[in-house]
């Protein structure tokens, strides 16, 4: 059931292409992340999971930033339009929000920040990785998993009449779970129904995402139309990118402004810094995947937020642009990162 052929789809109904603009590829603008509550490296730390930000612990969030069950959760629209006014102003016209089931995600808010702010949202779809779910997906069966996901297409998502515009980000834990296979089956089955790209959470290892793209491909997954997300906290191994790259699906760069290098999700390896994430893109376009590369920086957590001392959602706008700039990365690349693949990755196929 191919509908919005040649369009892209937003919380406020189908757009042109060329309407589309700067874009970042996968942010949350409202979100409940509690999922992921980590302990503190340190355990004496344990009651300043209950503190609301402030000045005085901003230091120890920005490092145990899994750990504050404030710092995880805004779900304001004046904040929120706050936020995206700054992106706007910015030169920012599109987010891709790609909270879906098990982050929170709330269709009538993103309509209303959408119409206040003027910035394109397209909101996701499908279901994020199996420790944050409430619902069995054994028992709910890829058929029922794949109607929810065609509902949010099709119809509209929860109660309201706004439409998915994205299958994403499906999650996927590493070690892989089983119920997560059946999650990612239904939203292949409905990527293919649909024509809407699919942006994956792949695991914390750097095989995942070749692993993950194995298992979608044998089910018909049209890889140009796929989006792998989190590659800069993923893979180290430029061979192991580049492997990852030559299977056609667009290279989600899409932690920037994550700064703190500790990474409590997976504290034996390391969040990658800003210039790190250069390199990588310098490596890209040696190889000639200039055409797959997205960009964007994943808030959501309050810290990065303007409001709680954070980047912003302008950060590669304002600061990542100039900077790829300085480094010799030419204006028509930067405009293809920035505009066209996004364009092309979020029009209906
Ligand atoms: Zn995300």
């Amino acid at each position: 059931m191919k509908i919005n052929q040649g369009k892209v789809m937003t919380v406020l109904g189908a757009i042109e292409p060329k309407q589309v603009g700067n874009t970042s590829t996968h942010d949350h603008i409202i979100i409940d992340f509690n999922a992921i509550l980590t302990e503190p490296i340190d355990s004496k730390d344990i009651s300043k999971m209950d503190e609301k930000i402030s000045i005085d612990n901003l230091g120890w969030v920005r490092f145990n930033w899994a750990s504050s069950k404030d710092n995880l959760v805004y779900q304001d629209v004046k904040d929120a339009c706050n936020e995206l006014d700054h992106y706007r102003n910015s030169g920012g016209n599109t987010i891709v929000d790609v909270t879906n089931i098990g982050l929170g995600r709330d269709p009538k808010k993103l309509k209303e920040i959408s119409s206040k702010t003027g910035v394109n949202i397209v909101m996701g779809s499908g279901f994020y990785v199996e420790l944050a779910q409430t619902l069995n997906y054994t028992s709910e069966g890829i058929e029922s998993l794949f109607e929810s996901i065609m509902k949010d297409i099709t119809i509209g998502a929860g109660d309201s009449n706004v439409k998915s515009g994205i299958i994403g980000e499906i999650g996927c834990s590493w070690p892989w779970t089983k119920n997560e296979k059946i999650s990612m089956e239904a939203s292949v089955l409905a990527h293919k129904t649909t024509g809407l790209p699919l942006l994956i959470h792949p695991g914390r290892n750097q095989y995942a995402p070749l692993e993950i793209i194995e298992f979608i491909s044998k089910l018909g997954a049209d890889l140009d139309n796929v989006v792998m997300g989190h590659i800069d906290r993923t893979i180290f191994d430029y061979s192991i990118l580049k492997e990852t790259a030559e299977t056609g699906v667009y290279i989600n760069l899409d932690l920037w402004g994550h700064d703190s290098p500790y990474y409590p999700l997976a504290p034996e390896t390391y969040m990658p810094g800003d210039h790190e994430r250069i390199n990588m893109i310098e490596f890209l376009i040696k190889n000639n995947f200039e055409d797959k590369i997205l960009l964007a920086q994943d808030i959501c957590t309050k810290h990065r937020l303007k409001k709680y001392g954070g980047h912003g959602f302008d950060h590669i706008l304002k600061r990542i642009v100039p900077w790829m700039k300085i480094r010799g990365i030419e204006n028509e690349i930067i405009k293809k990162m920035m505009i066209t693949n996004p364009t092309n990755m979020l029009t209906i196929k």
